[in-house]
């Protein structure tokens, strides 16, 4: 499926290079000065974007614990994955860097903690 063209910004290193993409016959055309981890970036970035997911979630006594995952998830699946996170039982004793979760939803992430 072909579509307009958008501007991407590369945020792989400081000079923030902005980049034009459109969709020819399914595969992602740039446009524009472009290194090759910046094309890797950049068509990740159209084809299936990923994310961390940062967040915090309470623990038995209530406290807020700020997690993350240890790797990268699907963006437009962060809300189901977070709706999870959320769910998962924190013991009183937590240290950072704990795994709350080996398997998170099945992506093949863990869930840590990276503050108490
Ligand atoms: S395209 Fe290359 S040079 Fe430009 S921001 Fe991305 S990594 Fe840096």
């Amino acid at each position: 499926m072909d579509n307009e063209a958008k501007s991407v910004v590369c945020v792989i290193c400081p000079l923030s290079c902005k980049i034009t993409v459109e969709i020819k016959n399914g595969e992602p055309v740039l446009q524009g000065k472009v290194c090759p981890r910046g094309e890797l970036y950049v068509k990740s970035e159209v084809l299936n974007p990923l994310r961390i997911l940062t967040t915090t979630i309470k623990s038995e006594d209530g406290r807020r614990v700020a997690v993350r995952t240890d790797g990268l998830i699907p963006k437009d699946q962060m809300l189901e994955v977070l709706k999870v996170a959320k769910k998962i039982p924190v013991p009183h004793l937590v240290e950072r860097g704990q795994v709350l979760e080996q398997n998170l939803c099945g992506l093949g992430v863990a869930l840590i903690v990276t503050g108490i």
